[in-house]
């Protein structure tokens, strides 16, 4: 047992510490249990790092990994890795003109580091599967290296760019983890992340059949609130977390089950409905929009109590930037005022969807 094991699983919530918590699931002779001080819902009792990580064999890598992509021991569809990661790598462009200095991590068999060394930037993964780290070696081509993020040895101020996509949920000490990614970007990095939004409608409908709640595969579920906490304490400063309101009914342990049966029904009638596309687009411009925030964060630092002359004189000094700072009352955020707060907050509730989406600059 590791120390960040004992650190982060044994001495209560690996968010606030508290060890008090209530079972919200029962699950694979597991329980889920929310913690009483902050929210964090985690898998009890600890799972021993031999059982997690017999998981990530090269059965499981073979059988059920790869297939997604429909690759087998030799190769892979270029194109269709290219369209799934294209998102995160159009968010890191927004960011970045040339690329940079990227660390993937839980980068499996090195899709992502392919894709993004084809747009330019210098990447590495690091990943616990021995097999998915050869395979990202020897038939993808990109630089891999097995063992655990929390275990390896990284120069301070070293990356430009981090991600963690479908990594985070799976961390022994994701407090720790993300510590160590501030620790490690440089000053005007970007960390970008997904993970399963524990508040989904998916789970309100599915109850403990939705598959996201796997307490021996993913460790932490966390929601909006708990991200955020994560991100304060790990040291970031500005950063943006968004739900993405897209679903999968199918994403279930039993498909007998009558709430999956309404959740599939009123998911279909849902992709029908124009009102639930124009929420979608609205949501996305809404990320886009934070995303410009979040890239101008210091110069509005700087900008703190100015006056409009004097943003019109740093438009004049820094012409490069003069399209980011309209933004901050760009077009996007006039909508959201003529949607209403009222409606915004359930439409939000009520059209919550799978995944989060975090960015955070350091
Ligand atoms: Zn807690």
């Amino acid at each position: 047992m590791t120390f960040a094991m004992k650190k982060g699983r044994k001495g209560g919530c690996n968010l606030c510490g508290s060890r008090k918590f209530r079972v919200a699931y029962e699950k694979f002779n597991y329980s889920l249990v929310r913690c009483r001080g902050c929210g964090l819902v985690y898998s009890w009792p600890p799972i021993p790092e031999d059982v997690l990580f017999q998981r990530y064999s090269e059965e499981y890598l073979f059988n059920e990994y790869l297939p997604i992509f429909k690759t087998d021991r030799t190769g892979f569809p270029i194109d269709l890795i290219r369209s799934h990661y294209s998102f995160f790598l159009h968010l890191l462009e927004r960011f970045f003109n040339s690329g940079g200095k990227l660390l993937d991590i839980g980068c499996g068999p090195g899709f992502f580091l392919k894709v993004a060394s084809e747009r330019g930037w210098v990447g590495e993964g690091v990943d616990v599967s021995e097999s998915a780290v050869r395979y990202a070696t020897d038939v993808v081509g990109v630089r891999a290296r097995q063992g655990k993020f929390e275990d390896l040895n990284f120069p301070p101020d070293s990356f430009d760019a981090i991600v963690l996509l479908d990594t985070l949920e799976h961390l022994y000490d994701p407090l720790g983890s993300m510590r160590r990614c501030y620790g490690i970007l440089k000053k005007g990095g970007l960390l970008i992340l997904n993970t399963p939004d524990y508040q989904s409608v998916s789970r309100r409908i599915l109850g403990k059949n939705w598959a996201i709640l796997s307490p021996l595969e993913h460790l932490y579920n966390f929601s909006q609130k708990t991200l955020h906490l994560l991100f304060k304490k790990a040291g970031f400063k500005d950063f943006i977390i968004h739900n993405q309101p897209d679903f999968n009914p199918e994403n279930t342990h039993s498909r007998e089950n009558q709430r999956y049966r309404l959740w599939k029904k009123m998911h279909g009638r849902l992709e029908k409905s124009d009102y639930y596309w124009k929420w979608r687009e609205f949501k996305q411009n809404e990320l886009m929009d934070d995303m410009a925030d979040l890239k101008t964060a210091d110069m509005e630092a700087t900008m703190r109590g100015a006056t409009t002359g004097d943003a019109l004189r740093l438009q004049a000094i820094c012409p490069g930037e003069t399209e980011t700072i309209p933004l901050k009352a760009g077009l996007h955020k006039e909508k959201k005022r003529r949607v209403g707060k009222k409606t915004y907050r359930f439409l939000s509730r009520i059209i919550r969807g799978d995944t989060l989406i975090a960015i955070a600059k350091k």
